[in-house]
This record gives structure tokens, sequence and C-alpha cells, in this order.
């Protein structure tokens, strides 16, 4: 497998511990490629919406694009600011399908469904899961119906709780026949 994924934070406030770290070391063995960490101060100039106190995900993924690092085949923003799209109250991420960047919000994954903030232990292991799940999309998978897959389309935390932090067996299959394509477009 050739390629190198960044996980890039730019968020407001700090992160938690180590928590980036960690998750860059499963990314890495989940994909088999060599995965950096990336820490960018602040937002793009022009993402907030201040009527809705959110940021738009498509424009930070155009300015997380713009800013590529030359040795990244795929990039994942990683934020804590509260992402939306026009046509949903908030998305936990954006990505380009079959293309090289994706964002990841953890805003609502540091929350219970009852408001109350969620432990650091399950907030890690949902904003992996939310990593894996858009850095499967910039490889060409598309949501699955299996509720457990990590390719499951959440809109909710709970529906984040539910799924298993690894792809099923086709996604699986499909994940690495795609991953082996883009390896040949290389050459
Ligand atoms: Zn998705
Ligand atoms: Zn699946």
């Amino acid at each position: 497998m050739t390629g190198r994924i960044v996980l890039r934070w730019s968020g407001v406030a700090s992160i938690e511990g180590d928590m980036l770290e960690r998750v860059r070391r499963d990314v890495e063995a989940a994909f088999a490629l060599p995965t950096d960490l990336v820490i960018v101060d602040g937002l793009p100039p022009d993402s907030l919406d201040v009527r809705r106190c959110q940021h738009s995900s498509t424009k930070l993924l155009r300015w997380i694009l713009t800013s590529m690092p030359p040795e990244a085949t795929k990039v994942v923003g990683i934020t804590d600011v509260d992402l939306f799209i026009p046509v949903l109250t908030f998305v936990f991420g954006e990505a380009q399908v079959g293309g090289s960047a994706a964002v990841v919000s953890m805003a609502r994954l540091r929350l219970l469904a009852n408001g109350r903030t969620a432990a650091p232990a399950l907030v890690e292991t949902r904003l992996l899961k939310e990593c894996l799940h858009e850095l499967g999309h910039t490889f060409g998978l598309v949501h699955c119906p299996d509720n457990g897959c990590l390719m499951s389309r959440s809109n909710s935390v709970l529906e984040v709780d539910q799924k298993r932090t690894a792809f099923c067996r086709d996604c699986r299959q499909r994940l690495r026949r795609l991953q082996e394509e883009g390896k040949n477009h290389e050459r």
C-alpha cells in the first residue's frame, strides 16, 4: 500500500491529553499506512455562520484542501467546532468520496444523548470511528446498510456508539480493492 495519511487538528480549545496521538496510531494500523499528526492554529476566515453559530463543513473541507501537506495523500481535519451543511441541523463530518480530504467535528462526540459530557474514553472511541468512517469515504467507500459497520450512516451519537470500530466484511473487501486500484493509478 502506498500513501500517507495526515490528521490535522485545528480547533478552538486544546485537545484532551494524548487522545489525538492514540487516534493517529489506530488510524495508521487500520489502513496500514503511515499517519502523521499536525496541529494547526485557528480556523478558516469564512467558515463561521454567525446566524447558526456553526461552521460550514464544506468551507472547512475546502480550506483543508488548499493547505494539503505535500507528502499527504489523505488529510482528515479534526476540529472541536460544530459543523453543518445547509440541509442538516449538524454533521459529525464530511468527506470527498474517492478524494483526498475529510473533516470531523468533536463537538457532538463530546456529549451524551442527555446533553451531559461524555467520558474521555468514549469520546476517543467515537472520534476514531468517525475518522475511520470519513477516511473510508475518501478511499471510495459509500454508506453501508449494516448498522454495526463503520460505514453505516450516523445521525446521532447513539448510532455512532452502536457501530463497531471495524468495517464489515463487505466494506473491508471493497476497501482493499479500492486501495489496490489507487495504488495502480499511481504507477
Ligand atoms: Zn458517511
Ligand atoms: Zn459495511
